[in-house]
């Protein structure tokens, strides 16, 4: 078999996500034979350096033998059974060890199988625990501009990235939406966290007005990543926790991209030493391996549900492979991981390998930044770099960028105009300056025109 004949046989049978499938006409599709470590390869024998983690799941490489041996091992016992009236020793383990890692007064786990159904439970659990306690006017949510949360409907509500939203406009349930303090928009000469900080009045006077009618605030901690990896200080955050308290209302954190790290602290929340009401977490949570998801809660929220049945006050969501087993064990080898290599001290050093690998590029003239938090580091093309005009999104010049990625053994995928790297945490310095050049190469070309 080859690319080629596997492709032909793809395209009369499959639909692919987030695709114009028609592009496919003069866009080869890449069909992938095996994985190991960083490196994808096709069935005709090139690789590509899998430089966004597969869509930021992948933490310690593909085919990684530590989280194989952990699922192997797991599917000879028990793959999964049902999580209502049922449990087992993966799922508890892993909800001991997230209460354990996860910000203060995160004590209890609630599964489901993606990030968007997770963004669903916040949303729906921060709704039921208002009215439990008799707030029945609370009923709506405050979200960022270009903030982004799933694909399902309420996730696609409280997210607002045109792009994925416009259509479904009619379906969606009504937000509140605020300025985001993305930090791409501070003036000249004014720090990113002064930016931040007095970006958070339209959100102090949004809770004042509504905070009656307001469940919850969703936000993406410090990086907004589908919204084109923009970012913002953990000031921010602070504020915003504090303000959610004096007025009553929950605080969303999903960090279903930024979890796991990828910031350079296991959470994002951290740096703002904040906890949130409810916490999403999916992605890196399986260190990229099975679908799973959790939110985790504190004990407040939890016995505002606990009660008789007849009262009608329990959380009745459910999707079939909550917690499921294999997916467990695969967080669990994940976690291992973390500890085993001290992760997190040793990302340090790669972060200021990317920052290192990429300082010339702030000085490109169709560059109108190089941003970085943590293991996210985001190069922005723009059309006029003074005057701050971006290229227009019908000129596709990140698709140009990943074609020469591919053409040269380099998996990038721009978001719009923005090329950026969240690798694996098993990528090697060798590996970011391959990474670099070959981003450098390529948006050389897509700006040359
Ligand atoms: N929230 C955030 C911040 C995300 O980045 C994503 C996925 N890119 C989601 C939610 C949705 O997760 P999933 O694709 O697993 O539904």
């Amino acid at each position: 078999m080859n690319n080629s004949d596997l492709v032909k046989r793809d395209l009369s049978v499959l639909w692919h996500p987030c695709t114009q499938m028609k592009d496919h006409e003069w866009l080869p599709m890449i069909p992938i034979r095996r994985a190991e470590g960083i490196w994808l390869e096709d069935y005709d024998g090139r690789r590509y350096l899998d430089a966004i983690s597969s869509w930021w799941v992948n933490l310690f490489g593909h085919a990684n033998p530590d989280i194989n041996a952990a699922v192997q091992q797991q599917a000879q016992t028990l793959e999964h059974v049902m999580l209502a009236g049922f449990t087992h020793e993966a799922v508890v383990e892993l909800s001991e060890r997230l209460v354990q890692l996860t910000p203060a007064g995160l004590e209890r786990c609630f599964y489901a199988d993606n990030g968007s159904a997770a963004v669903e439970v916040a949303l729906k659990m921060s709704f039921h625990y208002w009215r439990n306690k008799g707030h029945t006017r609370k009923t709506r949510f405050i979200t960022l501009e270009n903030s982004y949360h799933g694909e399902t409907l309420g996730a696609l509500a409280v997210g607002n990235v045109q792009l994925y939203k416009d259509t479904y406009a009619p379906l969606l349930m009504q937000t509140i939406s605020v300025p985001s303090p993305d930090c791409f928009y501070r003036q000249p000469g004014e720090s990113c966290a002064a930016y931040s900080e007095r970006m958070f009045q339209p959100m102090r006077a949004a809770l004042e007005r509504h905070a009656e009618e307001v469940c919850a605030v969703i936000v993406e901690p410090l990086v907004q990543c589908a919204g084109g990896m923009r970012m913002y200080d953990p000031v921010y955050l602070k504020l915003l926790r504090a303000a959610c308290d004096e007025y009553g209302v929950h605080l969303i954190a999903d960090e279903i991209a930024v979890g796991f790290g990828r910031t350079g602290t296991l959470f994002a929340c951290e740096q703002a030493a904040v906890s949130p009401d409810f916490l999403c977490l999916s992605k890196g949570l399986t260190g990229g391996y099975l679908p799973l998801s959790v939110v985790l809660t504190g004990d407040q929220v939890y016995q505002a549900f606990y009660d008789d049945y007849g009262s009608l006050k329990a959380f009745l969501h459910s999707h079939s492979y909550t917690g499921n087993a294999l997916a467990c064990r695969a967080a669990l080898a994940t976690l291992d991981l973390f500890q085993q290599r001290d992760t997190l001290a040793a990302n340090r050093s790669l972060a200021a390998a990317m920052a290192r690998a990429t300082a010339d590029l702030r000085d490109h003239p169709q560059v109108a930044e190089v941003r970085q938090t943590g293991m996210i580091l985001a190069i922005e093309m723009i059309k006029n770099k003074f005057e701050r005009i971006p290229y227009p999104w019908q000129e596709r010049r990140g698709l140009r960028v990943y074609e020469h990625g591919l053409a040269n053994g380099v998996l990038l995928r721009p978001l719009g105009n923005v090329v950026y790297f969240m690798p694996p945490y098993i990528i090697e310095p060798e590996q970011i300056a391959l990474l670099a050049e070959v981003a450098r190469q390529g948006i050389d070309k897509a700006v040359a025109d």
